[in-house]
């Protein structure tokens, strides 16, 4: 008993919030952009035999404002560290990360000065796909632990996202008396 009796034959009813996650499930748009060899198994994925577009992924976008997954396709080095993390800041939330490989995951073989080991250092990171490379395939499943994820997605959860830090609660201020002790050597 409920409003779904009362409607006539194909109309249907949900929630707000599963029609907006269904819609971000089918639409997720990555930012067109690769830092080493994986980004070339990236590539791959978007060609007709693996077929990215049966995702809703398969539109690259040039500008970080108009795209709301990061694939992290190759290894980082610390000069490209922070160009990604600009690129991340630019993106509008919600936005993901696929940290694609192990050295976007973990540094890879890389493990010098020059290279960030694993990219969640700098970002945060949503799925993590393993292989050195990992094939399209493996890019593709992690699509679909993407989808699974945003497909829980709360409101609430970017309700509070800009939201300033809580002020300090009395607990977290020294006691005046203490401040008031002379510092000892
Ligand atoms: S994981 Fe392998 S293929 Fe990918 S960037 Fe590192 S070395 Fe290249």
């Amino acid at each position: 008993m409920g409003l779904e009796d009362k409607l006539p034959e194909g109309i249907i009813t949900t929630q707000l919030e599963t029609l907006v996650n269904w819609s971000r499930e089918n639409s997720t748009w990555p930012l067109l952009f690769g830092l080493a060899c994986c980004a070339i198994e990236m590539i791959a994925a978007g060609s007709a035999r693996h077929d990215i577009s049966r995702y809703g992924s398969e539109l690259f976008r040039a500008s970080p404002r108009q795209a709301d997954l990061m694939i992290v396709s190759g290894r980082v080095s610390n000069k490209m560290a922070p160009v990604i993390k600009r690129l991340y800041d630019q993106m509008s939330e919600p936005k993901w990360v696929i940290a694609m490989g192990i050295c976007a995951s973990a540094g890879g073989p890389f493990n010098n000065y020059a290279i960030v080991q694993g990219v969640d250092k700098i970002i945060p990171v949503d799925v993590y796909v393993p292989g050195c490379p990992p094939r399209p395939e493996a890019l593709l499943y992690a699509l679909d632990m993407l989808r699974k994820k945003q497909g829980k997605d709360k409101f609430s959860t970017y309700a509070n996202l800009n939201a300033p830090p809580l002020p300090a609660v009395p607990d977290d201020i020294p006691a005046l008396e203490t401040l008031r002790k002379p510092q000892l050597a």
